[in-house]
């Protein structure tokens, strides 16, 4: 079976590195599956889920990744994608991440009757994480 592997790398390390036969992620431009066997190409991540499916003994199973943003590359039926932040759906903290969208949600209130638009594009970045993360989190295996 054609099989690819698929490693994500943070600044706290590397938090997942498997073999894989379908990566499916979210880049600035819309989602993107990468299949065994696809070209090299190197591209800008959003925040988003990232699926994979796994090979595993048994069977195939999916897991979960929330990623704010980064990068991916594929070469050769690697694929690595570099993010500041990534977190496997069982690892997620679903009380942190709901405070920090009620925080955001907060902030971006304060932000837009300040007319402050960078701290508005500051909090509607950390909402976009906090909401990813719990979507994300509710996929857990
Ligand atoms: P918070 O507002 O809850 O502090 P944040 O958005 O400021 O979160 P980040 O700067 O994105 O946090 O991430 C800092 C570190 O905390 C990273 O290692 C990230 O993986 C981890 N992290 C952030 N939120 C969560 C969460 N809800 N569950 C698990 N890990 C998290």
């Amino acid at each position: 079976m054609a099989e690819m592997h698929v490693s994500v790398i943070t600044p706290d390390g590397t938090i997942f590195d498997h073999r894989e036969k379908a990566v499916n992620a979210q880049t600035t431009y819309g989602g993107i599956t990468i299949m065994p066997g696809h070209m090299p190409i190197i591209v800008p991540l959003a925040i988003g889920e990232l699926r994979v499916t796994r090979i595993t003994e048994s069977d195939d199973s999916e897991n979960y990744i929330a990623v704010s943003g980064g990068i991916m590359e594929v070469e050769a039926d690697q694929i690595n994608i570099i993010a500041n932040t990534a977190e496997r759906s069982r690892d997620i903290d679903l009380d942190r991440a709901e405070n920090a969208k009620k925080e955001a949600e907060a902030s971006m209130i304060r932000a837009r009757d300040a007319k402050n638009k960078i701290e508005f594009n500051r909090a509607r970045v950390a909402l976009a994480k906090a909401v990813n993360r719990i979507g994300v989190s509710e996929k857990r295996l």
